[in-house]
């Protein structure tokens, strides 16, 4: 039985799946609900080892907000991105943090694959033609791009990546990628320069994780390579692309298209972006359906009830392995 008494944080109001699964088996604090956070997290300092993160809005678990807990042990998170927690440090300081992958793997590739279909057939702009009337008046829809014999280039050919991979396959286009590293056994022509790739590919489709490392890959070189013709799809993080240069590069017509569920400063989507026809833009729903929703909240649960047994939490990151390293 896992430690009834043990306090649980939770940094942003989560679904109710995860607060009822955390409240049952701990002492669960809200601390969007506290009237006086500081003084709560102050309260907590001496003794909380658990933090549940990640609701709707990311809170950042920075390192200044870990070292008020000294006795912090682990952080649940919700979704697979990390990037609002200094996962370095806390596995520097033998906190574990543990996330919430492959549950969503193929939801999220099939946003992106549902986001490229309506980028570049204009399925949204079709049906809004439709329901303002104007096809009763007899106007048909212009003739939109074709996926038809187009080249696709996955950056990030991860879990998520290779769901996506497999599904462009499926629709008959020749798949390419980028990462930092070439993948043994991946049927998939690799490339170490993402320009390079850009320029041999008329389809760019964006899944890596956020954080420094990716910030701006996609900038405005990369956007100019992939060309007239282009379509840039982002379903990773709104950090990975430079949006000021994706928004020039639409403006200029240096790409054709772009469908995006991912911005800078969400959910904040800039009126440039809102006023284009030649973008798609969903609010970061990828992995939005209810089962995977499900599946990633009891994932958080679970980690955190894995941990409390003594055992190992099921799915860390690499950058917190366990058994951790205390100091
Ligand atoms: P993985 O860790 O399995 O894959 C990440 C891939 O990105 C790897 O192939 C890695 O390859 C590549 N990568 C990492 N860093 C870089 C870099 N600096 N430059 C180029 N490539 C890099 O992650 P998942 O597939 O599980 O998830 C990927 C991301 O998708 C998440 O981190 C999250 O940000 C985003 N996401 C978005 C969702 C949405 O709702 N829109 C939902 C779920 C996830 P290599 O190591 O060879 O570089």
């Amino acid at each position: 039985m896992p430690d009834q008494k043990a306090d649980v944080l939770m940094m942003e109001e989560m679904a109710s799946m995860a607060i009822e699964g955390i409240g049952k088996a701990f002492t669960l604090h809200k601390l969007w609900e506290a009237p006086d956070r500081d003084r709560l997290i102050d309260t907590l300092s001496p003794r909380l080892r658990a933090i549940a993160a990640g609701g709707p809005v990311h809170d950042h678990v920075d390192r200044s907000l870990m070292m008020k807990f000294p006795k912090l042990e682990i952080i649940s998170s919700f979704g697979v991105g990390y990037d609002h927690i200094d996962a370095k440090w806390a596995g520097e300081h033998g906190i574990i943090v543990t996330n919430t992958p492959e549950v969503l793997n193929e939801e999220v590739a099939d946003t992106a694959l549902g986001l490229l279909l309506c980028t570049v057939r204009e399925l949204p702009q079709a049906e809004r033609y439709l329901r303002a009337g104007q096809w009763a008046n007899g106007v048909e829809y212009r003739l939109t791009a074709s996926l038809r014999g187009r080249r696709a280039g996955v950056v990030g050919l991860g879990r998520i990546g290779k769901a996506i991979a497999r599904r462009l396959e499926a629709f008959g286009l020749p798949v390419a990628y980028h990462g930092r590293n070439a993948q043994a056994g991946v049927p998939y022509r690799y490339y170490p320069d993402l320009v390079e790739m850009a320029r041999e590919v008329d389809v760019m489709i964006v899944i890596t994780p956020g954080g420094a490392a990716t910030r701006h890959l996609i900038n405005a070189k990369v956007l100019e390579a992939l060309g007239p013709n282009g379509i840039f799809i982002n379903v990773s993080r709104g950090s990975v692309v430079d949006q000021d240069a994706l928004i020039a590069a639409l403006k200029e017509r240096k790409i054709l298209s772009a469908g995006l569920d991912v911005y800078a400063n969400e959910p904040n989507v800039p009126p440039e972006l809102l006023a284009m026809d030649n973008v798609v833009l969903l609010p970061h729903v990828g992995s939005g359906s209810a089962p995977t929703r499900d599946a990633m909240n009891q994932l958080v649960v679970d980690n955190l009830l894995a941990w409390a047994a003594g055992k190992k939490p099921l799915t860390p990151v690499p950058e917190t392995p366990w058994p951790p390293k205390r100091a």
